[in-house]
């Protein structure tokens, strides 16, 4: 079932879903469905997946010398989609970038997808490689998600690469794209940042998943700008927990996004043992208040963290 209908349906109830990281390479399906296990009590509609392009690695050669090398750490999006949706019956959404991709490759991946009845996707263009300093699209790739949701929507109308296919069957995903509270580290400005927001729209995206935060008041204005510039679409809460003091720093530089002095303050004074608890506190009312101001679906990167997320999704 696609995504939106998911939130028509429930009328106005909030649902929960969550989003899980394919096992690094040499793991296995057990390591998804022991996150997963547990949380199917708070029936999901719907699991996300990740994507994670291949990246550098430098091994050392018995001459001394290092041998650069591209390796894929956490393969299996595909694949982990199609268990989850044939152990659970739920649906799977498996997170599609442009990084690594040219156009044929992508249209080649929506087929498989579109055969596997898999047929929601979140729509990005990823970052760049480790060692770039900006994000370089494939030799044909796409530059930005808007081009992505742009060959999904052209798919979803039977229109592919190959102009001789005549009568392309439709395919009919259902397409969410990424949306930032505190706007995208890139960007110019929020604003800015909007504008292109709204062109993903435009191009067929029919939800915007947001990147996580942990000042609500950064979510509201988010959603409010979104409105002024005519986006009506459902805009899905990403939340994460903060679990160790260290993520006061790595969180920031890794996300680009900023804590609330209040968390910060807290945080500081809290002996690392019980950062989790203050983290799951701290969640929880977020949470509630999302809830309240009548957010479709609240969102859990759950990271491999099943503990943390359980213990705040009882509560809520
Ligand atoms: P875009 O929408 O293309 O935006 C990228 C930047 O370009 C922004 O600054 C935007 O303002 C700007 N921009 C957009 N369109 C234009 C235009 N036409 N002209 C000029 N500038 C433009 N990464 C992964 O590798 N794998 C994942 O599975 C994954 N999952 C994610 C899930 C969520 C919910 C989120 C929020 C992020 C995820 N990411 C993932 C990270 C994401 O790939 C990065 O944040 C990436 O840097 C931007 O992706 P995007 O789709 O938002 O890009």
């Amino acid at each position: 079932m696609k995504i939106t209908e998911y939130f028509k349906k429930s009328q106005g109830q909030t649902l929960v879903s969550f989003e899980v990281l394919p096992p690094l390479k040499g793991g296995s399906m057990a390591d998804i469905f022991s996150t997963l296990d547990p949380l199917m009590e708070f029936k999901p509609p719907f699991i996300d997946v990740t994507y994670h392009r291949e990246e550098y690695v430098y091994n050392k050669q018995p001459s001394g010398y290092y041998e650069k090398t591209a390796i894929r750490k956490r393969p299996g999006t595909v694949g982990i989609c199609a268990s989850i949706m044939h152990r659970y019956g739920i649906d799977a959404i498996p997170h599609l970038i442009c990084g690594g991709f040219n156009v044929e490759e992508t249209e080649n991946a929506l087929i498989d997808l579109n055969f596997l009845g898999i047929n929601n996707v979140l729509a990005l263009r990823g970052d760049a490689r480790q060692f770039e300093d900006k994000f370089i699209p494939e030799n044909n790739g796409h530059k930005y998600a808007v081009d992505l949701v742009k060959q999904v929507n052209d798919m979803n109308h039977g229109i592919y690469l190959d102009s001789n296919i005549e009568k392309g069957s439709p395919t009919d995903f259902s397409i969410g794209v990424a949306g930032y509270p505190e706007k995208h580290f890139e960007a110019p400005n929020f604003e800015t940042d909007i504008k292109y927001l709204k062109q993903k729209i435009d191009a067929g995206a029919s939800y915007i998943v947001t990147q996580m935060f942990f000042d609500n008041t950064n979510f509201f204005r988010f959603r409010d700008a979104c409105h002024a510039a005519g986006i009506h679409v459902p805009i899905v809460p990403g939340l994460k927990p903060l679990t160790r003091k260290y993520q006061l720093n790595s969180i920031p530089r890794k996300f680009f996004i900023n804590f609330p002095e209040a968390l910060v303050t807290e945080a500081l004074k809290t002996e690392d043992k019980n950062i989790i608890s203050l983290g799951i506190e701290w969640c929880i009312a977020q949470c509630i208040e999302l809830k309240q101001a009548g957010v479709p679906c609240l969102h859990f990167y759950t990271m491999g963290d099943v503990d943390t997320t359980y213990k705040i999704v009882e509560k809520i």
